[in-house]
Order: structure tokens, then C-alpha cells, then sequence
């Protein structure tokens, strides 16, 4: 722990109990309304927990309506088939998040009584110490620190924390003694979901919010107002990456295809080609791309040139496992990835 830290007022209990008080009294009156909230229970925050792993509320609320309604509970989830529950997560990307979730399922599905400790959670797939301390806290209120992205930005500025981290999960790590400290074991839950909601609503990244901040009276970086300072992360260097792509049309439809069974990314989600199979290597496409799409994933910004081909009628392909033609009315029912059903919708003027 540093020096900032060490001689900051919040290390005297008594700042501390009034740091949680102001913090949950702020929570009390002023949290969004949200789905997971309304009548909470252990499915309900599991799935929210899950869904919400880098991606914004915004983005997750239609999701989690729908997928309550597919899969109200465990056993639904459990039971349900993977494509089913691909299929539901399409478009929140990072899929191993969804077989992860329908694995745990089935896992909780089969106990007999459930663990209430963040050490037994933290044993399931896909759970690492942030879901399994947000999920015994919120459910079970064991006194379990969440330290998360929002919670590392609020932390370092409270602190005027100024230490270099690697990255955010070094950040996330080291500082969660001190989450850990600060937190109210009378209602982990709540102050668990108040420090994380202050960093997303009022903590903003750039420009936060210090006058109306119900912590200002505790917080060194919104009073000296230097708070960009925090959290010090040191700069991720970003790379380009070029990728060619194909839309290749015949009388059955448009190829697409799907990661092998042990791609944790992508498996079972389909995709327009990168690598065309051997017998469709020698068809001349168009040399003028059909498109070409730009995006970021993490530090890397993909370049994606995507060349038409279209095949004469009666043209006979076998074609390797994982590939397949597909028709225009079939798309809806198979999972693909977000961009790429947005780019077949667009190129294809079908409403995939
Ligand atoms: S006072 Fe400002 S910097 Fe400090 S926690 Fe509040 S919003 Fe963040």
C-alpha cells in the first residue's frame, strides 16, 4: 500500500463509517431502477452479473428481459439445448461467457443445497473473485469486496492514488485489500452495488461529477480536482490487422462458417469465410472488395475487405465440416456474430 494511502483520512474508522454512510444513503435515493434489482434473486443477479462482464447496461437490458422470458431460472437454463442459448446471446459477443453461464446451470441445477461462500463460486465455470463477490454479497450478503473496473477508478481518486498499474486487472487486483477494507459488511450487497453504481453514474471516466458527489467530503482527487490523474494505467500499445474476407453466393445460398467445437471464442457461431475451402480456392472473386469494414476488438484495429464471388449455376462443392450454404430465409434461426449479421443485412439487402 502506498504512503497516499496510508495517510489518508479513510484509514481512521470513524471517516470510514461516514464514507459508507454517505455512499449508501446516496444509493438508497438515487440507484437506476433495474430489472435485476426488481425482486432480486440468485438467478436474476448470476445472469446480470454475467451479461454485464464488459458490455453497458444500456446494451444488456433488452437481453436480460429477453432472456428471462426464454430461460425464467436454472433448470430452464440447464435444459435448454447450447444452440438455443447461443442463440439468445447473439449480439452480446464474447460467447464464452454464454456457455460458461449454461454450464454453471447445470451445475447449480444438480445441487442440493447452494453454496453461500465467494471460495465455492469462485469453482464454477466462467466466475472469477469479481462475480463471485458480487454474487455472495448481493445474494447470500457475504462480506465479499467487488473490485471492478468502476471501483478501481473511484478508489484511486478517493485515495489520489497515482501508482502505475500494468493494466486494469493488476489495478482491479491490488487494490482489492483496500476494497475490502472499506467495505460495509452490514450491507455488502448494497455498498458492493453503490460503489460500483457511483463509478458508472457519477464517477465518469472523463468529467465526473464532484460537486454533486455524495463522497466529495472523502475523496483527495475531486477535491484538488485532478482526478484524470486516476487510475494510472500505463498505455496499451494498439496494432492493425489485416483481414480478407469472402461473400461467395451460389444456387443454395451464402457460405458461411462456423469456429471449430474447441474455439472458445466463436465455436457454433457462424461467420462469412476467412479461408475458403480447397475446392473453392481456384474461383475467381472480384478483385474490387464488396465492402470494407472496420473494427476494434481490445487493442486491435481489424481491417476487413470483404471480395464477392458468385458461382455458376449447377457448380458442385463438397464441403468441409464447419462450412455450409445457407439461405436468405434461413439466417434468423442460425447464431451468427453481431457485425457479421449486420454485414450480410447490409450487403445482402436481406433482413437477416
Ligand atoms: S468526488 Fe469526484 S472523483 Fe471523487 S469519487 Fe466523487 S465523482 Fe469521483
Amino acid at each position: 500500500m502506498t504512503s497516499q494511502i496510508l495517510n489518508h483520512p479513510l484509514k481512521d474508522p470513524r471517516r470510514i463509517k461516514s464514507f459508507r454512510e454517505s455512499l449508501l444513503a446516496w444509493y438508497d435515493d438515487y440507484k437506476r431502477e433495474l430489472p435485476w434489482r426488481s425482486q432480486p434473486g440468485l438467478y436474476k443477479t448470476v445472469v446480470s452479473e454475467f451479461m454485464l462482464q464488459q458490455t453497458r447496461v444500456s446494451t444488456v437490458l433488452p437481453y436480460f428481459e429477453r432472456w428471462m422470458n426464454l430461460f425464467p431460472d436454472f433448470t430452464a437454463l440447464a435444459k435448454a439445448p447450447e444452440e438455443r442459448v447461443l442463440k439468445a446471446w447473439e449480439g452480446l459477443g464474447y460467447y464464452s461467457r454464454a456457455r460458461n453461464l449454461h454450464k454453471l446451470a447445470r451445475q447449480v441445477d444438480s445441487w442440493e443445497t447452494i453454496p453461500v461462500d465467494a471460495k465455492s463460486w469462485q469453482a464454477l465455470p466462467g466466475i472469477g473473485p469479481y462475480v463471485a463477490a458480487a454474487v455472495t454479497s448481493i445474494s447470500f450478503e457475504q462480506p465479499e469486496a467487488v473490485c471492478d473496473g468502476n471501483v478501481v477508478r473511484v478508489l484511486t481518486r478517493l485515495f489520489a492514488n497515482d501508482e502505475l498499474f500494468k493494466d486494469g486487472a493488476t489495478a482491479q487486483k491490488k487494490l482489492r485489500p483496500l476494497a475490502a477494507e472499506l467495505l460495509d459488511a452490514n450491507r455488502p450487497g448494497d455498498y458492493n452495488q453503490a460503489l460500483m453504481e457511483l463509478g458508472a453514474t457519477v464517477c465518469h471516466r472523463q468529467s465526473p461529477l464532484c460537486l454533486t458527489c455524495s463522497v466529495i467530503d472523502h475523496c483527495k482527487g475531486g477535491k484538488t480536482g485532478d482526478f484524470a490523474r486516476y487510475p494510472n494505467l500505463a498505455k496499451k500499445k494498439k496494432s492493425k490487422q489485416k483481414i480478407t474476407r469472402y461473400w461467395i453466393e451460389s444456387e443454395d445460398g451464402l457460405l458461411l462458417c462456423s469456429a471449430a467445437k474447441g474455439s472458445a471464442r466463436l465455436a457454433g457461431i457462424y461467420e462469412l469465410p476467412e479461408n475458403l475451402p480447397p475446392e473453392l480456392k481456384k474461383v475467381g472473386h472480384d478483385a474490387k472488395p464488396l465492402a470494407t469494414k472496420k473494427r476494434t476488438i481490445g487493442q486491435v484495429d481489424y481491417e476487413e475487405k470483404i471480395h464477392r464471388a458468385v458461382l455458376p449455376k449447377r457448380t458442385k462443392i463438397t464441403l468441409p465440416e464447419g462450412y455450409r450454404w445457407v439461405r436468405w430465409a434461413e439466417l434468423d434461426d442460425l447464431t451468427l456474430s453481431g457485425p457479421h449479421r449486420k454485414w450480410i443485412r447490409e450487403l445482402g439487402g436481406n433482413p437477416a
